[in-house]
């Protein structure tokens, strides 16, 4: 048994997994929160406490830590005695905390996989670049680490892996869709940092199909699909960092990522893009102020957190999977819908960061009650998916599943997840 948290961040993501931790501090044990700047976690934990969220009198602790550090991590991984550390801050931060969590022997868990600040858009393989260089000093010394388990990547990946091992024999294409259908009426505004949300659209756009990695550019690739609940939608293809662990998985299958942008979202994007204003790399002012044009555009925007109250419609984001079912070609789609305001009644937050920091709770609950205490290094799809969502739907991310194509009209629901989980 596996217990006390230490949460990395204090942004809207963070937010989401600090309530749901103390909702589940009976199981997760002491809970302490960790970023930058040490007052945002003390208003965190403060609108923890104002929502009577923790289920047990304990302990909720903040602190203020350069997560860059390492040393300075540990350090406070030996201070607060966690034994789980779900990192929520920026993904520049990952390898570091990484390290911190070699070091102490804590297992690790985060949403994203690592960014060098200075290099955005990096092309595949993404997690071969950082994290899975450490894979075999995790194995040697037992450590616990679990990638990109938020939504997508992360529950993305569960889908995949149960399509793969209850709906089809064989598994010909995966394609990731992810939808807000919902309206947080600013003018411009992104739904989680802008600084990770712009760096994965400025580059090429990278797919794996026909066994190898293909490229398109941004905006170039469009479908029109029919969603449960959402309804018809113009979808994208991206880039994402579930597309290349699952291609190592089911390399003979397609892998591709599909994200929905709004008309408006594409002119405002490509006018910063082609003003130079989304790029990392500093430029000097007249004055002789040295800036990065891409945190100047985060500064004057919206802090994705500040959207939550009244934010309306909801999100649908999963797998269509296709694939050979008893020789016959069968098509699956596995997902969720959540609801902008019932994600703010619930914690305060809006639907993206709700349905991101559910999932890194879920896997601390079952590290710490040792069914996904693996002691090695992986990403979502090799842990076994059931006890996962059968979790998730418990804690409020309930999945769904259809059968029958995206391209034409769904026909009505086939299985409910709810009846199957266990
Ligand atoms: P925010 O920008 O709102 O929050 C990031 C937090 O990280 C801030 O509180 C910031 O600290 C903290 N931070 C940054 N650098 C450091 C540092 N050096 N040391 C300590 N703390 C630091 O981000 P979000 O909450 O929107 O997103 C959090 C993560 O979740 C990101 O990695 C994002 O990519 C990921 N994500 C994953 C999704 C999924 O489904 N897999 C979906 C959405 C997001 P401070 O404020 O104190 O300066």
């Amino acid at each position: 048994m596996k217990h006390n948290v230490l949460i990395l961040g204090a942004g809207g993501v963070a937010r989401v997994v600090a309530h749901q931790c103390a909702r589940n501090n009976d199981v997760l044990g002491e809970l302490h929160l960790a970023s930058r700047t040490r007052q945002k976690c003390e208003a965190l934990i403060a609108s923890v406490h104002e929502k009577g969220a923790m289920k047990v009198p304990g302990v909720f602790k903040a602190h203020g830590v350069d997560a860059m550090s390492a040393p300075a991590v540990a350090r406070l991984i030996r201070r607060t005695r966690a034994q789980i550390v779900i990192n929520v801050a920026s993904p520049f931060v990952n390898d570091a905390v990484l390290v911190a969590c070699l070091r102490t022997g804590a297992a690790y868990l985060d949403t994203a996989a690592h960014e060098h600040p200075d290099r955005a858009c990096e092309p595949p393989p993404w997690y071969a670049n950082y994290e899975w260089r450490r894979r075999r000093t995790c194995e040697e010394q037992g450590v616990t680490a679990i990638l990109g388990v938020g939504f997508d990547p992360g529950v993305v990946n569960a889908y995949v892996r149960l399509a793969a091992d209850e709906y089809l024999d064989t598994v010909e294409s995966i394609d990731i869709v992810d939808v807000n259908a919902g309206s947080h009426g600013r003018f411009f505004a992104t739904n989680f940092d802008p600084e990770t949300n712009f760096r994965e659209f400025t580059g090429p756009v990278y797919s794996w199909q026909q066994g190898r990695w293909g490229t398109n550019s941004m905006f170039e690739v469009q479908r029109d699909w029919d969603l449960p609940v959402v309804g018809r939608q113009k979808v994208y293809l991206t880039g994402h960092d579930e597309v290349h662990s699952l291609s190592l998985r089911y390399p003979r299958a397609d892998v591709r990522f599909w994200m929905g942008f709004s008309d408006h979202y594409i002119q405002v994007f490509t006018v910063l893009k082609n003003l130079g204003l989304l790029s990392e790399h500093p430029v000097r002012t007249a004055e002789g102020l040295e800036v990065v044009p891409l945190k100047v555009v985060k500064a004057v925007l919206p802090d994705p957190a500040s959207l939550a109250p009244g934010y309306t419609g909801k999100t649908c984001i999963g797998d269509r999977v296709r694939g050979m079912k008893n020789g016959l070609q069968r098509e699956v789609f596995l997902y969720n819908v959540s609801d902008h305001p019932t994600a703010y009644a619930s914690m305060g937050s809006q639907a993206i960061a709700y349905t991101a920091g559910i999932p890194p709770v879920a896997a601390a609950m079952l590290i710490a009650s040792g069914a996904w205490d693996v002691a090695r290094m992986v990403n979502v799809e090799e842990l076994p998916p059931r006890p996962f969502l059968a979790l998730l739907e418990r804690l409020g991310l309930p999945t769904r599943v259809k059968e029958g194509s995206l391209d034409g009209p769904l026909p009505p629901v086939k299985h409910d997840y709810s009846d199957r989980a266990g």
